[in-house]
């Protein structure tokens, strides 16, 4: 089952698949997709993950070239960790609304109001961010990336919402950035009661990026990774999920005998669903567009990546 909303399938998709197909092998490429991906593009990818899953995959692959199905900082930072290989996002109007909350130079200013402070940046960010920080985490190890710093005051940017769950996690206090996920944010305590009265007995499982009273009335909170983890649980066989409704169609791929619930429909991120297959073939076939990274910024961004694959 799939709730996702996303442009129609086009009719000659078994087409664009085979042509895919041909061009993947000609380019010597990995399509890698994000869990919130259209489920065409989540069923003809060589791998699917959460972010942490995916930035490893890519910095593990030997392919020639990374066609990555998802937002554009996730290009990003596959861009960063294999500068030797093209990588490419098929559409580039596949942004991240979170991620272009922060800016460079705001950061610079509230680094200069905490010098002492470590700075913690969500993968969710632009490269540009991730220069400036000193290590970046995933929603999959943002708790124990925040517990690595010790008792140091930390700044985290740009998820106020992510920030919080860490804060809940470790008894701390941290100087969080005011950024949020406008397709989490919406998702309410009130959708946790609804559903729960529509599905008696049904756990809740929520994306840390929901705010602090979403993750309280839920049972779990956990990275899309995570879900999909509680999703292959023999003692689960049935799950309400509050993220972005692409993830409903891969946890039914990996379970498909259990019933998975989203918990509001209106959870829909646009940018997630802005790369069809037609865009994979035309990206293909003509290598572009391309993302890469300055390198008068590269260096330090990769360390600040580097720092959290190597925790
Ligand atoms: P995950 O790392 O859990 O896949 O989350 C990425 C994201 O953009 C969630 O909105
Ligand atoms: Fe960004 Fe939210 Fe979309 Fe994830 S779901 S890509 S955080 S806007």
């Amino acid at each position: 089952m799939s709730t996702a909303q996303h442009r129609p399938v086009p009719a000659n998709s078994d087409e664009l698949i085979e042509r895919i197909s041909q061009l993947k092998q000609q380019r010597g490429a990995v399509i890698l997709a994000h869990n919130y991906q259209p489920p065409e593009i989540q069923d003809m990818a060589d791998m699917l993950g959460d972010s942490l899953e995916l930035a490893r995959k890519a910095a593990e692959t030997d392919a020639e070239v990374i066609v990555f199905c998802g937002v554009h900082f996730m290009a990003e930072t596959a861009a960063m960790l294999c500068s030797q290989r093209t990588v490419l996002l098929p559409h580039l109007g596949a942004g991240c609304p979170m991620a272009d909350m922060a800016e460079e130079d705001d950061l610079l200013e509230l680094k200069r109001q905490y010098p002492e402070a470590k700075v913690v940046c969500y993968v969710n960010s632009s490269a540009a961010v991730k220069a400036h920080c000193d290590i970046c985490c995933t929603s999959a190890n943002a708790v124990k990336v925040v517990q690595s710093l010790g008792d140091a005051p930390v700044i985290f940017v740009p998820d106020r919402n992510l920030g919080r769950f860490v804060e809940s996690k470790l008894g701390r206090e941290m100087i969080l950035w005011p950024g949020y996920c406008p397709t989490h944010d919406l998702i309410t305590p009130d959708h946790v009661a609804q559903a729960r009265a529509a599905h008696p007995g049904v756990p809740v499982v929520v994306h840390p990026e929901c705010t602090m009273d979403t993750i309280e009335a839920a049972d779990y909170a956990e990275s899309t990774g995570g879900m999909v983890r509680l999703a292959r649980d023999p003692e689960l066989p049935e799950l309400i999920v509050g993220t972005e409704t692409g993830m409903l169609h891969r946890l039914q791929a990996e379970a498909p005998h259990k019933a998975f619930h989203p918990l509001t429909k209106r959870a829909v991120c646009p940018n997630m669903k802005r790369i069809g297959l037609e865009d994979v073939v035309r990206s293909l076939a003509t290598l572009e567009p391309r993302i890469t990274v300055p390198e008068s910024i590269a260096g330090q961004a990769v360390a600040c990546v580097d720092r959290m694959l190597s925790l």
